[in-house]
């Protein structure tokens, strides 16, 4: 079932016309849909729920992928935990009211600071990336007389078969400790003051749409959890990571009953807590950005629609080279005549490119455009390139609609820049 749909003419999500909140908060704007951020989410609850107690997992929803203080309170409301990247996602965690033993902190660079926060706050789990980042761990929770539960990020070089900036478990990437190494690291980590090695945690990459990769990475980790008991290790928790792919453009996404069904055959004998970290099958199709069409620029053999959202607003197409739909947000005419047009923004990059050659029916300038599929790594990618304000985000739930984050004051921007004294 969509929650973004063409009802009477208008292209609506839930029950609200799209039209309307641009006409109220101007564009560009983000919109998101709490229907479907719940659906998503409770996707994934009643999926492990038929596969195991409730108490024995942890649905901790990966905060990169939109970190807003709504949308983490609404998740968090449903049972959800977090799992943080820096110390601004645990805070933004705990600010929405996530629980400290639903947060789990993940991260390939992380701080002091960072890690005594973590500890302090007595969270979940750290998932550690590299042996001197686990010497840090110990030394910052012995000082704090803490005991930290911790799972290494095992990387155990299976091709996710995504695209390559965000393929993440090939030994190749920067990811995650070397699975034939971990054996010598959970030695190791026993005897280590301040710290518990009771975890494993992987995560392959993101925007997988084939189960394969997860089962080949799911049995290296039930194995490794096999061999770290042989030699003493106590192991609880398995942390699977996020990575579950959607749709962008009509294709058919993993099952999530069948995804569960993987954990249940590999990861359950092992008789461990479970946690996952979806991201982008939470968010992602529970959000829209709507842009305004400013200028139409036509040459003999190109038709540019220059559209009032730019690559800093969505930086998935320039970064990635990622595809959004774009929808007119009037329903084109049954017979409608489409014309291909190159989607492009206002920043001066030739990456500032939506879709070329979008199939669109003859567009005005002043049209409204709803860009597909944006709910994550969307607005949380954001930046102020171009001294561009970021967008407003606006949660819409049945008929109404709010604002969850105004948007930014050019003035507020460059206020931040300070003049040296020398040089005024
Ligand atoms: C980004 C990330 C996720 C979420 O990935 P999705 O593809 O959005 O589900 C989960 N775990 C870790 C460690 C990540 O870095």
């Amino acid at each position: 079932m969509s929650t973004v749909s063409y009802k009477n003419g208008l292209l609506h999500m839930e029950n609200v016309p799209l039209q309307k909140i641009a006409q109220k908060h101007g564009t560009p704007v983000y919109c998101y849909s709490t229907q479907r951020l719940a659906e998503n989410f409770q996707a994934y609850q009643s999926a492990l729920r038929a596969i195991m107690p409730e108490d024995k997992f942890t649905i901790c929803y990966a905060c990169k992928a939109n970190g807003n203080q709504a949308i983490l309170h609404l998740l968090g409301k449903l049972g959800a935990g977090a799992d943080v990247v820096s110390g601004g996602e645990m805070y933004r965690a705990f600010k929405a009211g996530i629980p400290h033993d639903k947060i789990v902190f993940s991260g390939v660079g992380k701080t002091p600071e960072e890690i005594a926060g973590a500890v302090r706050n007595d969270i979940l789990q750290i998932n550690v990336e590299s042996e001197p980042e686990l010497v840090a761990i110990s030394g910052l929770a012995a000082k704090e007389s803490a005991k930290t539960h911790v799972a290494f990020r095992v990387n155990p070089d299976v091709d996710a078969n995504t695209h390559e900036k965000i393929t993440t478990g090939k030994s190749e990437n920067k990811f995650g400790i070397d699975i034939k190494s971990a054996p010598a690291l959970y030695r190791k980590a026993k005897d280590m003051a301040g710290i518990a090695p009771t975890g494993v945690a992987v995560h392959i990459g993101s925007q997988l749409m084939d189960l394969a990769p997860f089962a080949e990475a799911f049995k290296r980790v039930a194995t490794l959890v096999e061999e770290l008991r042989r030699q003493g290790n106590i192991i609880t928790t398995v942390d699977l990571g996020g990575g579950l792919g959607i749709p962008y453009k009509g294709e058919t996404p993993p099952d999530i009953a069948k995804y569960a069904a993987l954990i249940r055959d590999i990861i359950l004998p092992l008789n461990v807590g479970v946690i996952l970290e979806p991201g982008r099958s939470i968010a992602g199709d529970a959000g829209v950005l709507l842009t305004r069409v400013r200028y139409l620029k036509e040459s003999e053999d190109r038709r540019f629609l220059i559209v009032d959202a730019g690559m800093n607003d969505l930086m998935r197409p320039a970064l990635y080279g990622a595809h959004h739909e774009i929808l007119s947000c009037n329903e084109p005419a049954q017979n409608a005549v489409m014309t291909a047009y190159d989607v492009v923004g206002p920043v001066c990059e030739t990456s500032d490119t939506f879709r070329a050659g979008a199939e669109l029916p003859r567009t005005d300038p002043d049209a409204l455009l709803a860009i597909m599929t944006a709910g994550a790594y969307g607005a949380s990618m954001a930046s102020n390139y171009n001294t561009r304000p970021l967008p407003a985000e606006i949660l819409v739930s049945d008929e109404q609609f709010d604002v969850i984050r105004p948007p930014q004051k050019i003035e507020d921007i460059v206020a931040a820049d300070v003049i040296p004294e020398w040089l005024a």
